[in-house]
């Protein structure tokens, strides 16, 4: 019984926020999108950065991950007109959870592993630690993503996970906010969507337009 609420609840998350992102993208954002092109006011960005702890090995640190935050920040501000924040009410980006951590949720998947979790244990819990539900986008630190440094789910999840290998890299970050926010991988080592940690930081003129248009990029 528990299983099927987990998928049942899962879908229901999936579908609203598939929802929600066709109407910004495509009704409220549009503006953004067709005037794009002729200028870039500056939106925002909030995010909140989630350690989770286990207490049988090394925790990641808040330096750890400080490098991917400026890299991000940098990048965002100089290719997309876009500051990166904390969530409302909050001066810090990281907070650190004590409290117990599954251990699918510890040791997670990546790629279609990821998208089969969603709708178990992992994704049931990511949903109830959510910082705030649609607009911004929490990160979860985990212990290992199996075969992978971070994944996204693309829109239709409102958080993204980096594994402590992946938090202490500095494009990771920005990499997988890129997917939160729309973006898919490009054939281009020098882009940040290329699909491996050698990318660069690139952004090509049409993947401003996408990744500004997204729910998550706000004015307030
Ligand atoms: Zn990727």
């Amino acid at each position: 019984m528990k299983k099927f609420g987990y998928v049942a609840k899962g879908f229901i998350r999936a579908i609203t926020r598939i929802v929600i992102e066709i109407i910004h993208r495509f009704i409220l954002h549009l503006p953004d999108t067709l005037f794009g092109f002729l200028k870039w006011p500056s939106k925002k960005l909030r995010i909140k950065i989630l350690i989770l702890n286990s207490s049988e090995d090394k925790l990641t640190s808040t330096e750890d991950i400080g490098k991917a935050i400026e890299f991000a920040k940098q990048i965002f501000k100089k290719e997309f007109n876009i500051q990166l924040l904390p969530t409302r009410g909050n001066n810090s980006f990281i907070e650190i959870v004590q409290s117990n951590v599954p251990s699918e949720v510890l040791y997670t998947k990546g790629g279609t592993g990821a998208l089969k979790e969603e709708f178990k244990t992992a994704g049931n819990f990511f949903a109830a630690k959510l910082a705030e539900p649609v607009y911004p986008v929490t990160v979860f630190i985990v212990k290992d993503i199996e075969g992978a440094t971070g994944c996204s789910l693309g829109p239709m999840t409102d958080y993204i996970t980096l594994s402590h290998d992946g938090a202490k890299d500095e494009s990771v970050l920005a990499h997988e906010l890129a997917h939160a926010c729309g973006l898919w991988h490009v054939n281009d080592r020098t882009n940040l969507l290329w699909n491996r940690n050698d990318r660069g930081d690139k952004i090509r003129w049409w993947q401003k337009n996408v990744f500004r248009s997204s729910r998550h990029i706000t004015y307030w």
